[in-house]
């Protein structure tokens, strides 16, 4: 299960009451669920150019790293930011903050994971490139991996939708980061052509990703254990629950094929 612990368009207003807390671990455990993960606020940037607002970013993003291991996150998700001019200062200045948070938030267990986007605007951390500069840098800080969107990574231009596209972006993502790093993958489908830059969810086969590309992505051997969260759209109850079954179908139909 994914969730915002707090409202994601704004910056902090306050924190979680011990009691909410203590009301929902349990509630979490009552269900069984596992993993749990944290979606931070859109509102941080970790590579923000602005002092002001890089320095705002990292003051929250410990909150909600600490406010996680509260509510016993495994872990907490950010987009790797945006950055206006030179790809790796932006780059760098990621990497310095995500060494911030980690430093400054010791015992906690919750793991930060830095989102891959659709190269939309000025963001950062679209091509696998960019994210194994990332990884090497932060090498010896083992709190830290990737949460991979599928319907970004589309955006951005990776063809995952064939064996052979598939095949092709989990050797380079293992080659710049090693596999390892990936820890969650978002499920969605991206309406617009691969390489639009776009970053636009759709529901799952009815985008450009489409049934085939689902049903290779959840069975491929590198990343059908790791877990996968949708983020698809959402206009009536129904829609999750369709999302839903077609994922558990495909994932059950290539689980014969592994026999
Ligand atoms: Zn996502």
């Amino acid at each position: 299960m994914q969730i915002f612990a707090r409202n994601p368009r704004q910056f902090r207003k306050g924190s979680l009451k011990k009691q909410d807390v203590k009301i929902f671990r349990e509630k979490v455990n009552q269900a069984g669920i596992h993993p749990l993960i944290i979606h931070t606020p859109y509102t941080l940037n970790l590579a923000a150019q602005k002092e002001f607002l890089y320095r705002i970013s990292i003051k929250e993003f410990i909150k909600d790293i600490k406010e996680a291991g509260q509510l016993g996150a495994q872990y907490i998700v950010i987009h790797a930011g945006s950055f206006k001019d030179d790809e790796r200062e932006g780059l760098e200045r990621l990497v310095d903050a995500v060494k911030i948070v980690v430093r400054n938030t010791p015992g906690i267990k919750t793991e930060v994971l830095l989102e891959n986007t659709a190269g939309e605007g000025s963001t950062l951390g679209y091509t696998l490139t960019q994210l194994g500069f990332v990884f090497r840098k932060l090498s010896r800080v083992k709190r830290a991996g990737l949460c991979l969107d599928t319907a970004h990574a589309w955006g951005a231009g990776y063809r995952i939708n064939t064996n052979k596209g598939l095949n092709s972006f989990v050797k380079e993502m293992d080659k710049e980061f090693g596999i390892k790093r990936l820890k969650l993958i978002h499920l969605n489908d991206n309406p617009y052509e691969a390489g639009s830059r776009k970053d636009r969810h759709a529901h799952i086969g009815e985008g450009r990703i489409g049934r085939a590309g689902f049903k290779l992505i959840v069975n491929h051997p590198a990343l059908r254990d790791v877990p996968f969260i949708l983020e698809t759209p959402k206009s009536k109850e129904s829609d999750d629950i369709k999302n839903l079954s077609l994922i558990k179908e495909f994932y059950k139909s290539g689980l014969h094929q592994r026999n």
